[in-house]
């Protein structure tokens, strides 16, 4: 065959649902020389990415590690060690990420109790409290911190106590929002939480942070089956992780992606955990300001920080905008997902792509892009 050429990727600015723009540190951190995952050395590294795993998530958690896999094995290894045959589990949906989980959560063999709202709204304390009383056997409820598909931000502290008060787990999904909003995982009592990396982390896809309280791990020790998934089975993991056992061999840690995570946890405690959050929330306001000045409106009421989703005008081919940006421009935005499909641009500011440079390109080329 023809050997095809040498790599050479546009360095575009992604302003889409994820992966975010990765800082130069972190692309030298993962181009490091390769160990053994068994190595002392290697082990030191990685005992230091759970360390600091555990300050971004703000839990003392001892089980919190990155699992092997996109965001979605996150998600998946949570679903598959909390949930056995005949549970029954209440899961939130308003939008993509709800309805994925309910769809793995039904795979393991549980009962889904489904609660829906309309995509782009917010679930209320009273819409929980409703359902936890009409389904009083469930193991767990599982929400969306930050739904992507949607752009909408999810309250949690009160919700977090009607799940308790009625003894299940609290789950959930803070791929779009770890270090990107506020998020604290003792403090509002979260018993799992999954993430992604390449989201307000800004390193590349491949790991997903997560996190499990004592109560989970109690309930996956009171488990009467073993987990149908070997490979994300937390009860072999956590010997790895934790050290308890023996750092016994499991599967071959993904090694240059664990010192890009941990040089991306080290860029977000050296910018502050809590300056870091500001910063979003000021970019995103920027941002909000120059779309609503070129009179594109938002479609959730409670907007995400890190994720922007606004309506696309009347009589606009929205896939002709992105494709002029990604062309004349090289920014990527996102498309509309589900039930916005060609009716929303989704404009991700997370972590290292939340600047103002970022932002008034942006502004400036889909100024440009809306005229033709
Ligand atoms: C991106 C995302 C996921 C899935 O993560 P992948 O890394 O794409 O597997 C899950 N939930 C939410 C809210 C997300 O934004």
């Amino acid at each position: 065959m023809q050997i095809p050429a040498q790599l050479n990727p546009t360095e575009r600015i992604l302003m889409g649902p994820g992966p975010s723009m990765v800082p130069a540190r972190i692309l030298q951190a993962l181009g490091s020389p390769t160990l053994g995952h068994l190595d002392p050395q290697y082990i030191g590294y990685m005992d230091e990415t759970c360390a600091m795993l555990r300050e971004v998530f703000q839990t003392k958690n001892l089980l919190t590690f990155p699992v092997s896999g996109t965001g979605m094995a996150g998600m998946e290894t949570i679903a598959s060690n909390l949930i056995e045959h005949g549970d029954e589990a209440i899961v939130c949906i308003n939008g993509v990420f709800g309805l994925r989980m309910r769809d793995m959560i039904e795979r393991c063999g549980a009962t889904v109790h489904a609660v829906e709202i309309p995509w782009g709204e917010s679930f209320t304390d009273a819409q929980i409290a409703t359902a936890v009383a009409a389904h009083p056997q469930s193991k767990l409820l599982t929400i969306v911190h930050a739904e992507t598909s949607t752009g909408a931000l999810q309250s949690l502290p009160g919700i977090s106590k009607i799940v308790h008060d009625a003894g299940m787990l609290f789950v959930v999904d803070a791929v779009t929002s770890l270090a990107g909003h506020e998020l604290k995982v003792d403090e509002w009592k979260i018993d799992a939480i999954f993430s992604g990396t390449q989201k307000c982390l800004s390193c590349p896809p491949g790991l997903s942070p997560v996190s499990f309280s004592p109560a989970a791990l109690e309930a996956m020790s009171a488990r009467k089956t073993k987990v149908q998934s070997w490979y994300l089975d937390v009860s072999m993991l956590r010997n790895y992780y934790t050290g308890s056992g023996g750092r016994a061999y499991h599967h071959t840690a993904p090694v240059n992606m664990i010192y890009a995570l941990r040089e991306a946890l080290r860029i977000v405690l050296e910018e502050g955990l809590e300056a870091r959050i500001e910063r979003h929330r000021i970019k995103h306001l920027e941002l909000r300001a120059g779309l609503e000045a070129l009179g594109l409106t938002y479609i959730p009421q409670n907007s995400l920080h890190s994720l922007n989703c606004v309506r696309v005008p009347e009589g606009i081919d929205e896939a002709a905008v992105r494709r002029k940006l990604l062309a004349d421009y090289s920014i990527e935005i996102g498309a509309g997902l589900g039930v916005f499909a060609g009716k929303a641009w989704r404009i991700g500011l997370m972590g290292h792509t939340a600047t103002t440079r970022n932002i008034q390109t942006l502004l400036a080329a889909l100024k440009d892009c809306l005229a033709t």
